[in-house]
C-alpha cells in the first residue's frame, strides 16, 4: 500500500483519497483486485473481515465498507447510516422511521425510504457530484 501522509486518521496527501480514512484506498486496492462484495448502482461493497479489524482497529463492529467514485474521480466512502436519523413524509408529515438503504443514481447517493401511509417510496439525495 502506498504511503499517505495523515490527520486525525484521514489522508492529507493530496490525490484521489484526500480527506479519506486509511483504510478507504486499503479497500480500494481490494476492489481493484477483484474483492468486492458486491457493486449496486455505482456503490462498491466491502466486506469487513477479520484481517481487515486487525490491520485497522477503528472497524471493529463495521460489517461492510461502502465505497463511491465521484464524477471528479475521487473514491469516496459512505456512511451507512449518515444524514437524519429520522425521515418525514412530504406528503402526509409522518414519520417514515430511518433508511439504510443507499443507492447511486445519476452519479449522486440516494437515501431511500418509504413512507407507510402513502405507500410512496422517497429517493433523497445525499452526496456525490
Ligand atoms: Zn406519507
Amino acid at each position: 500500500m502506498a504511503d499517505y501522509e495523515c490527520e486525525d486518521g484521514r489522508i492529507r496527501s493530496p490525490g484521489k483519497f484526500e480527506g479519506e480514512a486509511l483504510y478507504v484506498p486499503y479497500f480500494w486496492d481490494m476492489y481493484m483486485d477483484g474483492f468486492a462484495q458486491s457493486v449496486d448502482d455505482g456503490v462498491i461493497k466491502m466486506a469487513v473481515e477479520l484481517d481487515d479489524r486487525i490491520e485497522f482497529p477503528e472497524l471493529e463492529g463495521i460489517e461492510e465498507v461502502w465505497l463511491w467514485v465521484t464524477e471528479q474521480g475521487f473514491v469516496t466512502e459512505i456512511q451507512v447510516n449518515p444524514g437524519p436519523s429520522v425521515y418525514q413524509c412530504p406528503i402526509c408529515g409522518s414519520d417514515c422511521g430511518k433508511s439504510d438503504h443507499r443507492l447511486g443514481i445519476s452519479g449522486k447517493i440516494h437515501a431511500i425510504w418509504e413512507c407507510d401511509e402513502c405507500n410512496i417510496s422517497w429517493y433523497l439525495p445525499e452526496k456525490g457530484a
